[in-house]
Parts: structure tokens; C-alpha cells; sequence
């Protein structure tokens, strides 16, 4: 599989812990909004540690952006990325990955699960065809929350916020159930698009399940 090297070209913060990174773009590079890649950090002792990410711009973006949380207790690439600046270098895979937008349906996101989804919404705003599409976003907290005014600038009312460890009279609290689903979603002929943690995404297929939702309808990716 090709690799780039790439330049950062900045490094900002999109919450408390989660960074917005852009990098240069290739020439020729192209990539479906919902895609992932591996990249590694071009430095000595990180170079060969690749993991997972989600392209977050748009595939006509003069660049590349990640959005990405990081984890300093893992103390390990995400951590690293904490250190990253402006000019340092990052190895960059060929695109991948399993969520696409197959039509106007429900987005259920945990976290930084929430990344294929940044990518989806922004192309499908830039079309105008964001209209028939809902986000149920389940955080810990509102500080958790990425991405919050651009998601209610692009969805208005049909971006819905959870939150599992904070009492927010703005937003809903606790976790997914099927009877929140039921009260969100509703119709199970159309198609739900889930990307979370492990627990996660068993809890809201098993929910979908329940609601009568087809395994044709469920889109999904694990992070
Ligand atoms: C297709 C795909 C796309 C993704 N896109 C994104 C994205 O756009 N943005 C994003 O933020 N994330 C994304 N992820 C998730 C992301 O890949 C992981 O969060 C990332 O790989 C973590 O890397 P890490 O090196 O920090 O830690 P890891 O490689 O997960 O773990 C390193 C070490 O930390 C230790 N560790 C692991 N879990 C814990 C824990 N809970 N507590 C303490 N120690 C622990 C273990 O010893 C482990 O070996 C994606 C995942 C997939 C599969």
C-alpha cells in the first residue's frame, strides 16, 4: 500500500482533548467522505506505529484533516500526537473504510465515533442535500461535543445530544435506550448509521434489532 509523507501544516484543539490536524494532500489523492486511513507520526520511534483514522475535510478540500481524541493514559500515539507542531511530518496510507452514505437516514455516534460522520455531513451540506438526515450524539459530557455549532448550523433540530455523566437541560441524559431510539428514529425501513466504541455498537444494533431495523439498513463501523 502507497505512503505519503505529508507535512502538518496546523494543529488545533476541536475540544478539550480532541485535536483538528491538517496536513498537505497529495497530488491525485482522493478519498470517500466516511473513509479512514492509517497514518503514523514521521518521527524516530513512531514512524512504523500506525493506527486508524478518518479523513474529517472534504475529498475537494486543498488539504487533509483528522480530527482526532486523544488519550494521554494510553501513552501511546495519540499521546505523541500532543507534542505534534506545525512542519513536523506524518505517513499517510491509501483511503479505506466501511461507512458511506447510502441515503437519508439516522446517524447514531459515540465520541470520536463521530469522525466518518463529520466528513459525510459537511459533503452532503456542500450538495444541499443534507435534508431527511438526523445525528444522535451521546457523550459524556456537553465539553465532549465535537464539532457542536457547525453539527447545529448544518442540522438545526435534527442534531440530538446525550449525555451520559452531565445534567444539561439543553440536551437529553443517560444512555441510548430503544424507547429514545424509538422516539428519534422511528421508521425502521431507512438507514441507520452507527460508529462508536465496542459496547456502544453492540447496545444500539441490539436496540436497532428490537425496533424491527433489517441488518440491511444498519451501517457500521467500530472504533
Ligand atoms: C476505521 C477507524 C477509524 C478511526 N477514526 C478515528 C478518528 O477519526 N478519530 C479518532 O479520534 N479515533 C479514530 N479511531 C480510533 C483510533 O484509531 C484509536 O483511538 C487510536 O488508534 C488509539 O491509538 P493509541 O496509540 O493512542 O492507543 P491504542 O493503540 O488504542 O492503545 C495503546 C496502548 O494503550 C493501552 N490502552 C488501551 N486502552 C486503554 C485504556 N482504556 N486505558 C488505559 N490504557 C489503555 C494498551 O496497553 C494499548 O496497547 C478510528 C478507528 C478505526 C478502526
Amino acid at each position: 500500500m502507497e505512503q505519503y509523507i505529508l507535512k502538518v501544516k496546523s494543529v488545533e484543539n476541536a475540544t478539550h482533548d480532541v485535536l483538528r490536524i491538517t496536513i498537505e494532500k497529495p497530488k491525485q489523492f482522493h478519498f470517500e467522505p466516511g473513509q479512514a486511513t492509517e497514518i503514523a507520526i514521521n518521527k524516530k520511534d513512531w514512524e512504523f506505529e500506525l493506527r486508524p483514522f478518518t479523513f474529517t475535510c472534504l475529498p475537494s478540500d486543498e488539504y487533509l484533516e483528522f480530527t482526532i481524541k486523544t488519550y494521554p493514559e494510553h501513552k501511546d500515539v495519540t499521546n505523541e500526537l500532543l507534542n505534534l507542531k506545525t512542519g513536523d511530518e506524518m505517513i499517510v496510507g491509501e483511503p479505506w473504510g466501511t461507512i458511506g452514505y447510502k441515503g437519508p437516514g439516522i446517524f447514531i455516534a459515540g465520541g470520536a465515533g463521530v469522525t466518518p460522520f463529520i466528513a459525510i455531513f459537511r459533503h452532503l451540506h456542500s450538495k444541499n442535500e443534507i435534508g431527511g438526515n438526523k445525528l444522535i450524539f451521546a457523550n459524556k459530557t456537553s465539553a465532549d461535543i465535537i464539532n457542536k455549532d457547525e453539527f447545529s448550523r448544518m442540522l438545526g433540530d435534527n442534531f440530538i445530544n446525550i449525555l451520559s455523566h452531565e445534567r444539561d437541560e439543553r440536551y437529553a441524559q443517560g444512555y441510548i435506550t430503544p424507547d429514545f431510539l424509538k422516539k428519534h428514529a422511528g421508521d425502521p425501513g431507512q438507514y441507520y448509521y452507527v460508529c462508536g466504541p465496542d459496547p456502544m455498537m453492540d447496545a444500539m444494533i441490539d436496540h436497532l434489532h428490537q425496533l424491527g431495523v433489517d441488518d440491511k439498513f444498519i451501517v457500521k463501523e467500530e472504533f
